[in-house]
């Protein structure tokens, strides 16, 4: 096959768009893809004080190094989850990545916060590992945001990551998260910042692809707590639809921002402040604190 561009050997192929490219005109198609998605959705401007949400993944990095590319200021933000090797490793990619580049990166860490990290977070609350996790880091991204002055919280989430997630709110018919799904996420007079996904127009092998074209050195090994998450069985589910009609994906995802979405509730909801940390929330208080205090509580053997 043959790059569509310079009709030099392709080393990339895109199926869906029925092409192939050379590494440059991969490059050059990716970030393309990018800044269409920033464009079409209003997602950043030039004077955004971006955050990115770094996990030390393929993903989080290329959308660092894409951001940087496309002259956008971006410093990113890593937390220390605490899960074992995976994280230590996760770290040293992630400081690696950003001092290779000269970017500014903060960290925080879970067990700095709470006193221990996710694996007993959600072992003291039983709560499922990646539903603990995600309330932490949303909980972590937001606050530091605010706190730091910065206006937007980038994260890595690729086309493959919002398809699974589309399909499993409609296989069980979560109306609401359905009316919320979305890759750009305004900000609210309450405090929430605004969040955007510039790479959900790219599938997870591009990311990958790409991230290997331009040398960036990510945590390769995947978090052992999402072992058997369903979200991996709807990626599957998806992708054997993608083999047999390229496109699907896309269609599926796109087809519900442009047209579906709307047909679902988007009811603004009333924010308040945390009682307990300041973080908005619908109730009194925050699905954080609460997580916190209920595994605190358990430590203390009260329940
Ligand atoms: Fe957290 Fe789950 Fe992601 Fe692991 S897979 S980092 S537990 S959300
Ligand atoms: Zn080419
Ligand atoms: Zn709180």
């Amino acid at each position: 096959m043959k790059c569509v561009k310079c009709r030099q050997p392709a080393v990339v192929e895109v199926r869906r768009h029925n092409a192939g490219f050379c590494r440059e005109h991969f490059v050059e198609h990716v970030l393309r893809q990018v800044e269409r998605t920033i464009d079409e959705l209003d997602m950043l401007r030039r004077d955004d004080r971006i955050l990115v949400a770094v996990s030390g993944g393929k993903d989080s990095l290329a959308l660092w190094d894409i951001l940087q590319r496309l002259g956008y200021r971006a410093d990113g933000l890593h937390v220390h989850l605490g899960i074992g090797e995976y994280s230590s490793e996760s770290a040293v990619k992630t400081r690696a990545f950003a001092e290779g580049r000269g970017l500014t990166l903060h960290e925080v860490s879970v067990a700095e916060e709470l006193g221990f990290g996710i694996e007993e977070l959600s072992r003291r609350t039983r709560r499922i590992p990646c539903s603990a996790c995600g309330t932490t880091k949303r909980h972590l991204f937001n606050r530091f945001a605010r706190e730091h002055g910065y206006t937007v919280v980038a994260t890595g989430h690729n086309l493959d990551d919002e398809a699974a997630t589309l399909l499993g709110n409609i296989l069980h018919w979560q109306t609401e998260y359905l009316g919320r799904q979305s890759a750009a996420m305004e900000a609210t007079e309450s405090g929430l910042v605004r969040k955007v996904k510039p790479l959900v127009r790219l599938a997870e092998r591009e990311v990958a692809a790409y991230a290997v074209l331009q040398g960036i050195d990510y945590q390769v090994d995947e978090c052992p707590m999402a072992v058997g998450a369903t979200s991996h069985l709807y990626k599957e589910v998806l992708n054997r639809l993608e083999e047999v009609a390229p496109g699907t994906k896309h269609q599926f995802l796109w087809g519900f921002y442009e047209r579906g979405r709307r047909h679902f509730p988007h009811e603004s909801r009333t924010l308040n402040a945390c009682k307990v940390c300041g973080e908005p929330t619908t109730g009194e208080i925050c699905a954080y604190c609460r997580l916190a205090e209920r595994a605190r509580a358990a430590a203390a053997g009260t329940r």
